[in-house]
């Protein structure tokens, strides 16, 4: 097979690279794509279930993500509200399941408690640049130690640090005990406070989705750049000199260009070989940077029946197995549809069981919530990633102890010919579609500088 030659070589056709790609094509330069896979989006996967679009990948925007809102303008894909009348149902400490109201009557010392700690969070985490955490005052002192160990010290009630605890796994989807104090700073400033984090209302993460599915988004950016992808082609080597690259796929395309952007997480970054081999130092980062655990299961119903009964959809639990859910009802479209999220533990526990299991418990769970008709859905489809090989866990890469402060400027500083992208070395919104589109970004403007300097 002849080498394909580019300007600028792209590994990856998640939403990172097909951007950097078309912001290369844009300022004159030819870019060419190599994506593994059969299909571009990588952790965007819109999947048909009853012939509704559901969203085993990403699925909410929330208003601070400027990118995405004008990427979708321009690609005419419209949006739309999540939806979030009525109370959410919880099942904290033993107390069975309990509606919103009374909920907040109960618990409303913890409520409180938890408050004042996401407010130190935001006092926190202001202090730690989302470009070099490795700088903030006190970042030795909050690297050694972990997320978990610096809750527990807050001395909150139990039911207060279980709340805690259920919402960081939900956006770190792993165990606080496994992240560093100031990687979840990081977390928090790349998006801004943590009401925006953890919020589903206005300002949150989570208040818009994308009419179609979220796949709309980098199907449509591939089609105005189809030339410039190849499928299939899982890059397994690159060699570099100076000013020059050469990447070898599995199968045995070669591609050669003057720059490489290499858009994947940084721990699949790491299983691509380098000739000559990278520094230990960029190595070791690569070796600590693990991806989350998680995985999304849809029911579908003939209605949302729980609208009627005044609830939202959403529960949280501290029994399981998913510790939250919402109603990701389909606009235009009639039936009623609940998407449970499986996080951290509870992915990593429940992707071993059968799907049947799996389907009968949390089957359990929604009718303990929402009543027996939870229990007579049309259609089921659940979807982890840990065994997808060219995502290989999700929602995206966190940092353990002392990773950030050691290895810190090694995620994104190019090495030769070599740039990094992929949300994962975002400063704003990092793990999320939004940093995706920044990273992408970032790295094409580091080659066009480089490249018509
Ligand atoms: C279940 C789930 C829910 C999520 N929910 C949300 C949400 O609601 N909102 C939000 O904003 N974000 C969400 N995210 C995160 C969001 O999907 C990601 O931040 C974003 O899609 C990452 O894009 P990326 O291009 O950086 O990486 P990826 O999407 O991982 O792209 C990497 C690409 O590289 C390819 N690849 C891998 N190895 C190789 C190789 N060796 N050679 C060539 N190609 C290779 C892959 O196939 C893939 O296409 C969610 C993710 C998941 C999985």
């Amino acid at each position: 097979m002849a080498p394909q030659e580019a300007d600028v070589l792209i590994v990856g056709a998640g939403l990172s690279g097909l951007i950097a790609a078309r912001t290369v094509l844009a300022a004159g330069l030819t870019p060419l794509i190599l994506e593994a896979d059969t299909r571009v989006g990588g952790r965007i996967l819109t999947e048909e279930l009853g012939g509704l679009p559901v969203e085993l990948g990403a699925q909410w925007i929330g208003d601070t993500h400027h990118r995405m809102f004008a990427l979708a303008a321009e690609l005419g894909v419209q949006t739309y509200p999540q939806y979030d009348d009525g109370e959410t149902s919880y099942e904290l400490a033993g107390t069975g399941v309990l509606r919103g109201n009374e909920f907040h009557s109960r618990f409303g010392d913890e409520l409180a408690e938890l408050e004042k700690v996401l407010r130190r969070l935001d006092e926190l985490a202001a202090e730690v640049s989302p470009a070099t955490p490795w700088t903030a005052p006190h970042a030795a002192e909050w690297d050694a130690i972990t997320a978990g160990a610096w809750y527990d010290a807050q001395g909150l009630s139990p039911a207060a640090r279980t709340l805690l605890e259920i919402c960081t796994v939900g956006i770190l989807a792993v165990p606080t005990v496994e992240v560093s104090f100031l990687h979840l700073l990081f977390t928090i400033q790349t998006c801004g406070v943590t009401s925006e984090l953890f919020a589903e209302s206005e300002g949150g993460a989570q208040t818009t989705r994308f009419v179609g599915g979220t796949a709309e988004i980098p199907n449509r950016l591939a089609a105005l750049i189809s030339e410039h992808i190849v499928f299939e082609s899982p890059v397994q080597l690159i060699e570099y000199g100076t000013d020059s690259v050469v990447v070898h796929c599995r199968g045995g395309r070669t591609a050669t260009g003057k720059r490489v952007i290499v858009a994947l997480s940084p721990m699949l970054a790491g299983r691509i070989g380098y000739d000559p081999p990278l520094s230990g130092y960029r190595d070791q980062l690569t070796q600590r940077m693990p991806n989350s655990a998680a995985m999304k299961a849809f029911f579908i119903y003939d209605e949302p029946f729980w609208r009627s009964d005044g609830l939202n959809g959403q529960l949280i639990s501290d029994i399981g197995p998913a510790r939250m859910s919402n109603d990701t009802c389909v606009l235009g479209d009639d039936r009623g549809v609940i998407l449970l999220f499986l996080e951290g533990e509870q992915a990593r526990t429940h992707t071993q069981w059968s799907e049947e299991d799996r389907r009968a418990a949390l089957t359990a769970e929604l009718v303990r919530h929402f009543g027996d008709r939870a229990a007579r859905p049309l259609h089921y489809l659940d979807g982890e990633w840990g065994s997808r090989q060219w995502t290989r866990g999700c929602y995206n890469a966190n940092c353990g102890p002392l990773v950030w402060t050691t290895y810190g400027p090694a995620l994104a500083e190019p090495i030769g010919p070599i740039h990094w992208a992929s949300t994962d070395t975002a400063t704003e919104w990092s793990a999320y579609m939004e940093g995706a589109v920044e990273a992408g970004e970032r790295a094409a403007r580091e080659v066009i500088e480089a490249l018509t300097a």
